[in-house]
Formats: structure tokens, sequence, C-alpha cells
């Protein structure tokens, strides 16, 4: 089994074989971007469209596609994974709508870009499946499909029973599923890698092997030189804690995932999938699957989920603590897979805010930054790259003015605080599981998890 290096995407499509080049000296631009994850290429992208004179440099400390946007589960959901409430308190219940609304639009968008730059990601439209197997769940999945329907995503979600599930996936002791039209399933590495390629044909400079040291208004300093421009947006999403000064602002949370060989027919005959799905399930500590091009079956969830002092992995290698896990999850929801030999596990991070809500903004000292996507970022990172690169241009548009715009939550606590939280809340979502598991009715204690966090 290979282990991190980054993801398995990598071992897909091969790690690149040379490094851009890096930053040399002191440098100008209009744009500094750092990162170049989905976030920081996404706003480069639409800057270039809408002003091709801009000049535009993204700083990346290893490579284009290293960080989450080379690792993810590839589901481009579109789907609010926040707290609608929460921004509706500061921005009112129609804004919200509307934010929902930006963020279905993303899947679409997504496409077409990658179509018209010729970028093959193995994009594949298909709905998004999760499946409830205890009756606590089912009473969870009725409600959160109740709740997003209420915020307006009623004409693309709803419920089915346990036949029509069986129908389309054979998932042991499934009691139903929420379904989830108009989203798609990616290959992560491909996606960031196109569109590397694609802001480079638009004249945007990427400078590889180039860590950003410090940000400051109108300077970006590496141990290279500094690159200084009236607009810096900071594309780090869960690496951000590594920037001087930002510690404790985005808590960098660990997602691992593991991927089968390629099943044979028989296999795929017993397990069904033939619509390939994005798949999860409805535990608190829940999971997502997609059945990739050639036929493997990747699984995905929480690792260890946070490193005391907001320590990142090593090479997106996850411990076998975690792979045991994830393929625990790999043989209850897919017993035909029990003898698949796993060939690839790893991991990332993906980043947090203290409200658990995501934001992107510009402040007047001309520092942007996009991220807290708190696990979907595909998607959101395409409504974040353009909204930067409005407010970079000065604009004031639709997506300006949406209520995610210019949020700044509170900071994390500082340690031991933050880690015991977080600790907490995992271990209490884990005996919830269980409980529901068993039978019991939907359990308080991920409640109170949720509480400890301020996640709910
Ligand atoms: C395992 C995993 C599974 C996930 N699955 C899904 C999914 O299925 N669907 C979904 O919607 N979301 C998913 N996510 C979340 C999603 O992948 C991320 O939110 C998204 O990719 C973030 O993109 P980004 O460009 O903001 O950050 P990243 O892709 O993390 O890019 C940040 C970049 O900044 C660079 N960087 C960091 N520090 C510096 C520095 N000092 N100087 C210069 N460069 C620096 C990094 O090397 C990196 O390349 C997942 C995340 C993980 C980790």
């Amino acid at each position: 089994m290979r282990l991190g290096g980054p993801s398995f995407w990598y071992a897909d499509i091969g790690l690149p074989d040379t490094r851009r080049a890096a930053l040399a000296g002191d440098a100008e631009a209009d744009v500094a971007i750092v990162g170049a994850g989905y976030s920081g290429l996404w706003a480069a992208y639409y800057l270039k469209q809408a002003a091709p004179d801009l000049r535009v440099t993204i700083l990346e400390k290893h490579f284009a596609g290293f960080g989450a946007s080379g690792r993810n589960g590839g589901w481009l959901s579109g789907g609010f994974a926040w707290n609608h409430a929460r921004y509706a308190q500061t921005a009112g219940v129609g804004p919200v709508r509307a934010l929902v609304r930006a963020m279905m639009g993303t899947v679409d968008e997504v496409i077409r870009v990658a179509e018209a730059e010729g970028i093959d990601a193995d994009i594949r439209r298909c709905d998004e499946l999760l499946v409830a197997t205890n009756p606590a769940q089912v009473a969870r999945m009725q409600a959160e499909c109740d709740h997003r329907a209420a915020w307006g995503e009623e004409a693309r979600v709803h419920t089915i029973g346990p036949e029509e599930t069986r129908a389309r996936i054979a998932i042991p002791g499934a009691l139903g599923a929420m379904v989830v039209t108009g989203t798609a399933r990616i290959q992560p590495a491909k996606l960031v890698r196109g569109l590397a390629l694609a802001v480079e044909r638009l004249g945007v400079t990427l400078h590889e092997d180039t860590e950003v040291t410090a940000l400051a208004p109108g300077r970006v300093s590496t141990a290279r030189g500094a690159v200084t421009a009236p607009i810096i947006l900071r594309c780090t999403e869960g690496f951000t804690a590594t920037l001087p000064g930002l510690r404790r602002d985005w808590l960098p949370m660990n997602s691992a995932q593991i991927a089968t060989e390629p099943l044979p027919p028989e296999v795929w005959d017993q397990i069904g999938w033939a619509g390939h799905e994005i798949v999860g399930d409805f535990d608190h500590t829940y999971c997502y699957c997609q059945r990739t091009r050639e036929g493997r079956i990747t699984v995905g969830a929480r690792g260890v989920p946070y490193k005391f002092g907001s320590r990142l992995d090593h090479n997106g290698e996850p411990d076998a603590e975690t792979i045991r896990r994830l393929t625990a999850i790999l043989h209850r929801h897919f017993p035909a897979a029990r003898k698949a030999r796993i060939d690839h596990a790893w991991c990332g991070v993906l980043g947090v805010p203290r409200d658990w809500c995501a934001t992107v903004g510009l402040d007047a000292n001309g520092l942007g930054w996009a991220g807290g996507y708190v696990g979907t970022g595909v998607s959101t990172s395409n409504l974040a790259g353009r909204t930067l690169a409005d407010l970079a241009l000065g604009r004031q548009t639709d997506l300006t003015a949406l209520p995610w715009v210019g949020r700044r939550p509170r900071r994390w606590e500082p340690e031991p605080l933050r880690w015991l939280g977080v600790r907490a809340m995992y271990r209490l979502y884990s005996a919830a599981d269980r409980a529901e598991a068993a039978g019991g009715p939907p359990s308080r204690l991920a409640a109170i998890g949720n509480r400890l966090t301020g996640r709910a």
C-alpha cells in the first residue's frame, strides 16, 4: 500500500517531473496570490478573464495542487455545509438564500470552465446519495432534507426508501437515502493541474518551491525575495495556521482516504452503483466515497481530526489506526469489496473557522482571503475565486454582496483548549454513532459535542 505522497490522485496521473521556477529576487505585481490550490487558481483565472492585462503572480510553497485541492474526495457538490442561521443573524434570510443559490451554481460553472479550457478531470455528473442505516439516522436524514428544502434546495433534495436505495447501491442495512441532484464527481488532481495550466495560458506567473514567510499590506515576503503588490490574496486554507500571526484563525482539520484496487465486474454486479453517485452516510463521523474512473472505491473520513498545536501531517501519510478505521467503513458499506486490496492511503488538511462558516474578503489594506470551507472546498473555492476577483477589481456585484463576504469570526482558543475541544467532539460523535447503531434514538451526545466546539 502506498502512503501519502501526497495522494492516490497523483499516483493516478504522476507527480510533476519538474517544478515551475521559484521566485528569483524581488518582483512587482498588481495582484499577488499565496497558494496554488483551487482558491488561488480560480481567483487568478477570473481576474485574468476580467482584466487580461493585470499582472497576477502566484507564490506556492510546494507545487500547484500540493494541498487539499490535490487530495480531496472529488465531491463537486455545490452544497451549503455551514450554519444558515449564523449568516442570517448578520445578513438576513434573503442573502443566505442567495448564497445557497450561488453555491448550487458552482457545479455548472466548474464544469463549464473545465470544458472551455479542455481540462479532463474525469468529471461525471451524478447525484449525491447519503445513506441512513438505522432509525436515528432516518430521523436525521428527514430533518436534514426538510432543513435544506426550507433554505432553498427544495428542487434538488429528496429522500428515497429502502427498496429504491438498494436498487441504486447495495449498502447493507440501508433504510433509505437522501438524494441531492445536480452534483458531480471529479478527479481532484486532474482539475487542479488543468487549472494551473489554464491560468498560465492566460499569462499568470506561477512560482513553485516558494514559501511565503510573511504578509503585510503591499508586500509578500519569501526567502527568495519579496513581491510588492497593492492587492494580496491569501489562499492557503488548511495551511493558514502556519503563517505568522494566524495560528489560531482557522483550525487545520485532517481528513483521510483509502483507494481500493480496481474492482472486477462481478464485484460491481453485487454492489450496483451504476449511477456513479457520490456516496456518504448519516454517521456523525460521516464518510464520503466515490467510484473512480477505473472502478476503484475511495472511502474518506476523519482520521486523527486535529493535531495538537495545529500541526500538519507529514506528506499526507495517515497512521495505521486511521487506515484500519477507513477499511472497516469500506467493508461495512461494501462487503462485496472485502477482499479488495487497498492500494493507497493518504490524508490532508482543510480549514475550519471558529464559527464553522466559510468566508472570503478583502480588507481596506488590500489583504484578501478565502477559505474555511469546512470540507466543501471543491465547489466553494470556485465561488470564492470569482468573488475575490470582483473584490480585487473594486467591483460591487451580486457576488460581493453575499453574506460570507468580509466575515471575520473570532479566533480559536489557545492550546490545550482547542485540542481538547475537537478531540472531545469526535469522541462524542463516535459514542453517538455507536448508540444509534445499536438501535437507540437520535443521540444527544453529538449535540453536546457540537456545542463544545461551537459547530452548531
Ligand atoms: C482529504 C480531504 C478530502 C476532501 N474532500 C472534499 C470533497 O470531496 N469535496 C469538497 O468540496 N471538499 C473536500 N475537501 C476540502 C477541499 O479539498 C478544500 O477545501 C479545497 O481544496 C481548498 O482549496 P484551497 O486552494 O483553498 O487550499 P489548498 O488546496 O489546501 O491549497 C493551499 C495551497 O497553499 C500552499 N501554501 C501553504 N502555505 C504556504 C506558504 N506559506 N507559502 C506559499 N504557499 C503556501 C499549499 O502548499 C497549498 O498548495 C477535502 C479536503 C481534504 C483534505
